[in-house]
């Protein structure tokens, strides 16, 4: 059966209907983002993270909109995170920040031509074993996370690699704490002893560090998806995505009635509720229950009422008697202050979202 004939398994079903919540994303300002990025990484390169499907954004509109904008290094932390970007650049252009974990790992890597990032002398042995071929090596200079100790640098394993960019990461480089300079002068230190083709240290905090920071190549993550980890990027990040939903059922509340698990909220007069499709399962956390707002396309701001429920929302249109069902409302979700007002970092408000409103 094709799905002319109506088969109700065929995916996408031409007759699906689209769904009533969607994450609102701008090519333009990423783009955008990308660029401000690369204009203060001065002579370095830019790449972007483009992990945890492009911070939760998507990478099948991220990555081409970082191509057009001129981005040519990509970051994914999982090798099952390859094909996705593979279907929008050249395998040249991708690293894999956890390295070849198996024998399996690198087999895939030599076949792709994707480049895995070496994190251990176990990792450089098994990829040479494998076949070898064209790299990347992470060094840990302070954060103890992943990457090659700098003590082990002079391994023979590691000096049998062919690497094309050696790179370590900082750890605080959205504050200003000594260990910034520590690291950067332990890369410093690195640099002259491991054969390598570009050097790279700065995430999308770690480029306003100044200009020592940058190296050969950047790699920010946050900045491009609209977060801002530093004060000095406010002025050149833009918003890339927010949170949209329909409104699903417009209903009167009576004073003294409750609305939504817990009955955490009494309506002290009567009220109009409109339910939107969106919950805490695509990524509106229970966090906002009683302390999110949404916007209606006049502006008029509306607050949520009671709880966040996985796939629902109520929120207050008392003062929007125009809103009908149908009508969609956007999260007030500038992710700084979203941030600010929940408690949760950017990334997690990023990542957080959930696949039906990655979908929509
Ligand atoms: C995630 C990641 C980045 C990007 O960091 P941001 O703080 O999002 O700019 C860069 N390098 C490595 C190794 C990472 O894991």
């Amino acid at each position: 059966m094709t799905a002319d004939s109506g088969d109700p398994r065929a995916f996408p079903h031409p007759s699906l209907p689209q769904p009533p919540l969607r994450l609102a994303f701008d090519a333009e300002a990423l783009g955008s983002n990308w660029r401000a990025m690369d204009r203060l990484s001065k002579g370095a390169r830019t790449g972007a993270a483009v992990k945890a499907d492009a911070y939760g954004t998507g990478v099948d509109r991220a990555v081409p909109a970082l191509i057009k904008a001129g981005c040519r290094d990509f970051f994914v932390a999982h090798w099952s995170e390859v094909p996705a970007v593979l279907a929008h650049a050249p395998a040249v252009s991708i690293s894999v920040l956890l390295g070849p974990m198996t024998d399996a790992d690198a087999r895939y890597g030599l076949e792709t031509g994707v480049r895995p990032v070496i994190n251990s002398i176990e990792q450089a042995r098994r990829w040479v074993d494998a076949g070898g071929g064209k790299c990347d090596l992470m060094v840990d200079t302070g954060m103890n996370r992943l990457g090659l100790r700098v003590g082990d640098i002079s391994d023979p394993a590691i000096a049998a690699l062919d690497i094309e960019v050696l790179m370590s990461h900082l750890a605080c480089a959205d504050e200003d704490a000594p260990l910034n300079a520590q690291q950067w002068q332990a890369f410093a230190d690195v640099l002259p002893h491991v054969r390598h083709r570009s050097a790279s240290l700065a995430n999308s905090a770690g480029i306003a560090l100044g200009d020592k920071y940058h190296f050969d190549l950047t790699r920010p993550g946050l900045a491009l998806y609209g977060g801002i980890p530093r004060s000095e990027l406010a002025e050149a990040v833009q918003q890339v995505v927010t949170p949209e939903a329909a409104i699903v059922q417009i209903r009167r509340v009576p004073a003294g009635e409750t609305i939504g698990y817990g009955a955490t909220f009494t309506a002290a007069h009567d009220m109009r509720v409109a339910i939107l499709s969106l919950g805490y399962a695509d990524g509106y956390l229970r966090c906002w229950s009683g302390l999110g707002a949404f916007t209606a396309q006049d502006g008029a701001v509306l607050p949520v009422l009671g709880r966040v429920s996985m796939d629902l929302t109520a929120v207050d249109i008392t003062a929007a008697p125009h809103l009908q069902e149908g009508d969609w409302l956007r999260a007030e979700y500038s992710l700084a202050d979203a941030a600010q007002a929940s408690g949760l970092s950017q990334y997690e408000l990023l990542t957080a979202t959930g696949p039906r409103l990655r979908r929509g």
